[in-house]
Order: structure tokens, then C-alpha cells, then sequence
């Protein structure tokens, strides 16, 4: 790949433009916020500016809110549709696919999320080497080209990470269950606390490390948890029973009970 669009450049899609321009690759941004723009571009992270999605490029990243991503990639001029690999980082897979099915970019389209992150977000917290040992999951289709397929497993290897093929569907109902429904606890737990008038200084350790994802973006949670909420409810409920369990055990003061729940956990 020589010539790359980013379209988002905040912590992920900023890492990616980083990871490339070091790289050799000629890397083209574009971001809906001005000063993001400009930060990108005094940091080198990329080489030039975009002011509209139309550019020749043989790789189009598209690093978004997945609330927008849809309406970005069909907003993706002709040149850009040209592209070997259209790819995106949205954490979910299934509106994304079914978008560039509908857009007429599904051969060209991999989607694609990596496992790797942080709770913050934007220009300022993205950084080389972020995908260094992350999984990315992959979600082609049968109709995707072999070589944007090969294009998009060689992008994420190169920038570090391993590649693993999975259904779009498939990867939503799995990602409900190892990272929205962790995140939404994290939340819960974080907006009970406030609540309560507690604040990060009175807080233990165990509550530090189950809180910190609470400070993630809430603009990039609501448009995921909104996307992946048909498989957010089930992974919610069978929380909900857990937790329904364990207060009637601690109601009926069922220490045997206890111990079990407190082992079960153990076994992850
Ligand atoms: P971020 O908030 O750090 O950056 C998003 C960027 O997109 C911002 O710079 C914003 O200005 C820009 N943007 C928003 N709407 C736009 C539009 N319509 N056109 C152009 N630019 C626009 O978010 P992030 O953490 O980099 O997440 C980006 C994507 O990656 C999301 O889909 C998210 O689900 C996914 N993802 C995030 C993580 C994580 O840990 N943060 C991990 C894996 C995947």
C-alpha cells in the first residue's frame, strides 16, 4: 500500500495513520473536527489534509463513531471506491457489512475491529504501535475480493496484530458478551457509585480496576450499544439473573451458595 486514507483520526484511527506514516506509506486524513485536522498534520501523523472524501488511495480506513460509519462509507467518493481495501475499526460488524453490501462496496469492503484500545479517546491519545500483539477480528463475506481480503489481513499484521476471520453476526454476538456487557457494568458500577456520592479518591483498588472503563468515550459506547442492542439484551439479562441470584443467597444468608459463586468466578 502506498497511498492511505484515514477517515477519523482519533485514537484509533490515529494510531493507524501513525503506524502507516512510519511506514513509508502517504498518508491523506480527514476528520470532521478542524482541530484535529491540524493537530494530525503537525505531528506528521499524516501528510495531507482532506477537505471532502475524494482521493486516489489504494487503502481506505475508516476509524468512526459506528453511528456514522454507515453514512460515511457511502459517502466515499468514486476514486475512493476504487480502492483495493476498504476497511473500518468499528466494534461492531453486522450494519457495517450489510452497509457496503447495500452501498455496492461488498467486494471491496473487509470489515474489520481490533481488539486493542484504551478509555480514551482522539488525536492526543492515539499512538504508534498501538495493535502490537492485538487481535483483529475480520469479517469479509463471500462476495469480497480475494485480494482486498489478503490486503486487509496484511494491514493489520503489518501494523503487528493477528487476524481471525469471523461471520459479521457472529462477531456481535460474541463482542455483546467480552466487551459491551463488561463496558455497561463498568458504567453501571461507576454511575451507582456517583450516586452515592462517592468519588475516584474514596474508591479501593478492586473498584478502580472494575471503574476505568467508565471513562470511556460516551459517544462511541451509545453508538455501540445502540447498534449491538439485539444482542446486548440477552447478555444483560443473564447478568441481571446472576446478580438476582446472589441477592437472594445473601437475603437467605446461604454461605454454601456464596462460596460456589465466589469459586465459579475463579474459573475464568
Ligand atoms: P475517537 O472518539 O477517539 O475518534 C473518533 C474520531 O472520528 C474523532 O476524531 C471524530 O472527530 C471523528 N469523527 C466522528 N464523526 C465523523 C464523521 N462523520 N466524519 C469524519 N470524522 C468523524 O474514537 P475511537 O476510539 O478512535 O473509535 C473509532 C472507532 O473504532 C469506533 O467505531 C470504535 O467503535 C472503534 N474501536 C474503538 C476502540 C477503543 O478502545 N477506543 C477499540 C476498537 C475499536
Amino acid at each position: 500500500m502506498k497511498r492511505a486514507v484515514v477517515i477519523g483520526l482519533g485514537l484509533i484511527g490515529g494510531s493507524v495513520a501513525r503506524d502507516l506514516a512510519a511506514r513509508g506509506v502517504y498518508v491523506l486524513g480527514y476528520d470532521r473536527d478542524p482541530a484535529t485536522l491540524a493537530e494530525a498534520l503537525r505531528d506528521g501523523g499524516i501528510h495531507e489534509a482532506l477537505s471532502d472524501l475524494d482521493a486516489d488511495a489504494d487503502l481506505v480506513v475508516i476509524a468512526v463513531p459506528v453511528s456514522v460509519a454507515a453514512a460515511v462509507l457511502r459517502g466515499l467518493g468514486p476514486r475512493l471506491r476504487a480502492a483495493t481495501l476498504i476497511t473500518d475499526a468499528g466494534s461492531t460488524k453486522a450494519s457495517i457489512v450489510q452497509a457496503a453490501q447495500e452501498a455496492g462496496l461488498v467486494a471491496r469492503f473487509v470489515g474489520s475491529h481490533p481488539l486493542a484500545g484504551d478509555h480514551r479517546s482522539g488525536w492526543s491519545a492515539s499512538r504508534a504501535g498501538l495493535f502490537v500483539g492485538a487481535r483483529v477480528f475480520l469479517s469479509p463475506t463471500a462476495s469480497t475480493a480475494p485480494d482486498a481480503l489478503d490486503a486487509a489481513h496484511a494491514l493489520w499484521r503489518d501494523l503487528g496484530a493477528t487476524t481471525e476471520a469471523v461471520d459479521a453476526a457472529e462477531h456481535d454476538r460474541r463482542l455483546a458478551s467480552i466487551s459491551h456487557l463488561p463496558q455497561a457494568l463498568a458504567t453501571a458500577l461507576a454511575s451507582l457509585l456517583s450516586a452515592q456520592a462517592f468519588g475516584r479518591a474514596d474508591l479501593g483498588p478492586g473498584a478502580r480496576d472494575m471503574t476505568r472503563l467508565a471513562g470511556s468515550s460516551p459517544e462511541m459506547w451509545t453508538a455501540i450499544a445502540a447498534d449491538n442492542a439485539h444482542h446486548l439484551v440477552p447478555a444483560v439479562a443473564a447478568l441481571e439473573e446472576r446478580l438476582g441470584a446472589l441477592r437472594a443467597a445473601l437475603a437467605r444468608g446461604d454461605e454454601a451458595w456464596l462460596r460456589r459463586f465466589f469459586e465459579e468466578g475463579n474459573r475464568l
